[in-house]
């Protein structure tokens, strides 16, 4: 076997075993478990260093762009909380390396790009719209589904809410390449209308596949559709965005929620209210933002 194929194989068994580790820690939630007693790391076997390293992500600070960079001493009290969780607590994943994730987002970007699952957007999209970014990002941002520009050029936050959205980013003094930028849908819905709620349930299992690869420690979902889909809530965006938010069932990112850069265009004066939410989510991270 070639060496690429021998990292192919082994990528998608451990995406494999990710996934299945995902699934086992779902389940216990379901049963109502919240909490798993501390389990001494040498029980369960010898790690690599590498694995120490990566297996609590949850007890230090890494940098502002994620991945393999440098790591400080310190913790958050969003990682503290983190800790608390059952996803956070006594079973780490291991996050994959940057060639792993690489790799695993490629291949079910290909998967993707062949689904039919909904008959009308996959006869009218010009091709599918996957995602972009930092395979290892801490932070990753979700919107609603591509539109006109994004089906186009088969990247999301391309059209003027995209530009917008870079904006914000380069606020938060981080680059789009430092996060990374998802839709809740795949494909463009016709007309620019709102995911149907079988379409997104359609989609459900690619962007937790997505998630899991990535392992984002934060999410931020822009607009209601985004909010409302990953966190299982029909709450309006106004009143879930300014807080934090866990979603333990699906990710044990912390979840911000803010609104559409789309709906920034049309009212301005909500710049403000995002702007409030991008410094509350900076602090938790621990970027510190220059005085504005
Ligand atoms: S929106 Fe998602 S589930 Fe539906 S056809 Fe596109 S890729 Fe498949």
């Amino acid at each position: 076997m070639s060496d690429s194929a021998e990292l192919h194989t082994s990528e998608l068994h451990r995406a494999e075993l990710h996934r299945t580790a995902i699934a086992a820690l779902e389940a216990l939630g379901l049963a109502g478990v919240t909490h798993l007693p501390a389990v001494d790391p040498p029980a369960l076997g010898k790690s690599t260093s590498s694995q120490q390293t990566s297996s609590r992500p949850a007890a230090a600070k890494t940098s502002k762009t994620g991945g393999s960079v440098s790591v400080e001493a310190g913790k958050s009290p969003a990682t503290a909380a983190k800790e608390q969780s059952l996803l956070g607590t006594a079973v780490n994943v291991p996050k994959l390396s940057l060639a792993e994730a690489t790799q695993a987002l490629k291949i079910l970007a290909d998967e993707v790009s062949a689904c039919t699952a909904c008959e009308e957007l996959a006869s009218t999209r010009t091709q599918t719209v996957f995602g972009v970014g930092n395979p290892q990002a801490r932070l990753c941002f979700m919107g609603e589904a591509p539109g006109a520009d994004e089906d186009r050029q088969g990247e999301p936050f391309v059209g003027r809410a995209g530009q917008l959205l870079t904006k914000i980013i380069e606020a938060c003094t981080l680059r789009r390449e430092d996060v990374y930028i998802l839709n809740t849908l795949k494909c463009r819905p016709p007309g620019n209308r709102n995911p149907s709620e079988q379409e997104a349930a359609n989609c459900r299992t690619f962007l937790d596949r997505q998630l899991e690869i990535i392992q984002p420690e934060y999410i931020c979902c822009l607009g209601a559709v985004a909010a409302q889909n990953l966190l299982g809530t029909t709450q309006s965006i106004g009143r879930l965005r300014g807080k934090l938010h866990s979603a333990p069932h699906v990710t044990s990112a912390q979840v911000m929620c803010t609104y559409h850069p789309a709906y920034l265009l049309r009212n301005p004066a909500a710049k403000r209210d995002v702007w409030n939410d991008m410094q509350f989510l900076m602090a938790e991270m621990g970027i510190e933002l220059p005085h504005r």
